[in-house]
């Protein structure tokens, strides 16, 4: 596939591979872009912006409608693209492409809401003349980076509510994924976008990445990816807003009272959805000592039930992590955790890029597995005894996105709700469940400021005010 500069699709000699994880083989190439490339995205996204910005409302809906009807009535060849180039499995890969229906839908939606207030001006001595109001106005040329992990519905998170506020984007998609980011593109393109309102750049983020980023005609970088990725990209962005949709570790309590069956299938999921490699995927499972064994017992049975290989077969449950070399780094931290004491319930095994779906306990405080987020198909068992502790324990690392708590007792839940320390409490669900349009984030290294649309669109937005000194009224 091709990048879309200034309006046209265009190669380059030197190209990066996309490759199936489940094969290896290779599935397309897309253009590694040179820095004339990244200047060119600039200038047109500059340009972009001067028609997206007077572009109204119903035009920016109609094309985001016409969009998510178009992905709607190709839903099977999306998914299959999903499902070639990352992780997922087919069955995974159909819910991303419905999700990304939901979600550009709901930017359309949103675009009408984009809403100001009049302003009291008369609320302190010397305004009694003033009248005025402030309205919501798009930032400028967006710059969109994304991750592996969703490469669908995660450029959708971005792309959505950047057309409905009226900027311009560059988009930079993984270069391990990019298919399915220049498929959606595509099919804005198709809906009636105009064309500089929107450039993909397809590249290496550690050759293209400071340029774009350190840019003074970039107004908002939009980051979803790594921490490590995420503190570079803060200290080379200078003053433009950022926000950031980072990782973590997620922990789940599950109380003595809790519906245990319903706890055991949402966690098992939560776990291994797309081979771990999620950002509100379960980590850390904190169970009361009274039901730890029990739960044990049925989360171990239910996770060796799960049919890992080829990701298009319609009964696999669990497809490869992204490359061999992730399957061999989560294996090694899967040692290291055992070599310092912990103990491998089921799994632990790798067949190169298959890593088996982990269970672990024992898993000692100072073990990669426990303090740093794995983002693979690994979930740590501890037993808990004290509500206090067990949120002490999940607040205990320096991540904060999603937490969750399976309990029937609604004291228990609320003091959870309260005290956890993080962007949104799940009760009765694992961490692994995210309504698109809710507002989605986190605190401490999950991230800066929320995405879910209407929350983006506040984000992808500025107030301006405007004043009316009448003297004569
Ligand atoms: P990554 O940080 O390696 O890469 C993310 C994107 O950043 C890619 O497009 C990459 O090319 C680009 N990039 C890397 N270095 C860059 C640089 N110096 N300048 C500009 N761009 C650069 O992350 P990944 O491995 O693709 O994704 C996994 C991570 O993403 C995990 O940590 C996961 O938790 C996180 N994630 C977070 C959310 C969320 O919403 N909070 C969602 C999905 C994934």
């Amino acid at each position: 596939m091709k990048m879309l500069l200034n309006g046209q699709w265009v190669d380059r000699e030197e190209k990066i591979e996309v490759t199936d994880p489940y094969d290896n083989s290779v599935i397309d190439t897309v253009p590694s872009a040179s820095l004339d490339d990244v200047e060119t995205a600039l200038a047109s996204a500059v340009k972009g912006f001067e028609t997206t910005r007077r572009m109204t409302v119903y035009d920016r809906a109609q094309i985001l409608y016409k969009t998510a009807e178009i992905i709607s009535d190709r839903l099977d060849e999306f998914a299959i693209t999903i499902a070639r180039e990352g992780s997922k499995t087919i069955r995974e890969a159909r819910k991303e492409a419905s999700r990304c229906v939901n979600t550009i839908t709901c930017s359309a939606e949103e675009s009408k809401r984009i809403l100001g207030e009049t302003i009291p001006w008369d609320s302190f001595p010397g305004g009694e003349k003033r009248r005025g109001y402030y309205y919501r106005f798009p930032i400028g040329v967006v710059l969109a980076i994304t991750p592996f992990n969703d490469p669908l519905n995660l450029v959708a998170h971005k792309l959505g509510p950047a057309i409905a506020a009226g900027n311009s984007v560059i988009l930079k998609p993984a270069s391990v994924t990019p298919l399915s980011a220049i498929k959606l593109v595509e099919a804005m393109l198709e809906a009636g976008l105009p064309e500089n309102a929107i450039q993909v750049i397809t590249g290496i983020g550690s050759k293209i990445g400071d340029p774009l980023v350190s840019d003074e005609r970039v107004r908002m970088i939009s980051f979803t990816g790594g921490v490590e990725a995420g503190k570079h990209i803060a200290s080379k962005a200078g003053i433009k807003k950022i926000g950031m949709e980072l990782g973590s570790d997620s922990p789940v309590i599950v109380w003595k009272d809790a519906d245990l069956a319903l706890a055991v299938e949402s966690c098992v999921s939560g776990s291994f959805w797309a081979a771990g490699q999620n950002c509100i995927g379960v980590q850390r499972l904190l169970i009361h000592r009274d039901i730890y064994d029990e739960f044990k017992t049925h989360f171990v049975e239910l996770t060796n039930k799960y049919k890992i290989g080829d990701k298009m077969k319609e009964e696999t449950d669990m497809g490869p992590m992204i490359t061999e070399a992730e399957a061999k780094r989560v294996e090694s931290w899967v040692n290291e955790a055992v070599s310092k004491g912990a103990k491998v319930l089921t799994g632990g095994t790798r067949t190169g890029a298959l890593y088996a779906p982990t269970v672990l306990e024992h898993v000692p405080p100072d073990a990669a597995v426990h303090c740093e987020e794995v983002f693979g198909p690994t979930v740590n068992l501890y037993p808990v005894d004290d509500l206090d502790k067990a949120i002490a324990e999940a607040n205990s690392l320096p991540y904060g996105l999603l937490a969750a708590i399976f309990t029937s007792n609604v004291d228990v839940a609320f003091k959870a709700a309260y005290e956890l320390d993080c962007g949104g409490v799940m009760i009765n669900d694992s961490t692994d469940y995210r309504l698109d349009s809710m507002p989605f984030g986190g605190v401490k290294y999950s991230g800066l400021g929320r995405e879910g649309l209407k929350f983006s669109l506040q984000e992808m937005t500025e107030p301006k005010v405007v004043c009316f000194n009448l003297p004569n009224m």
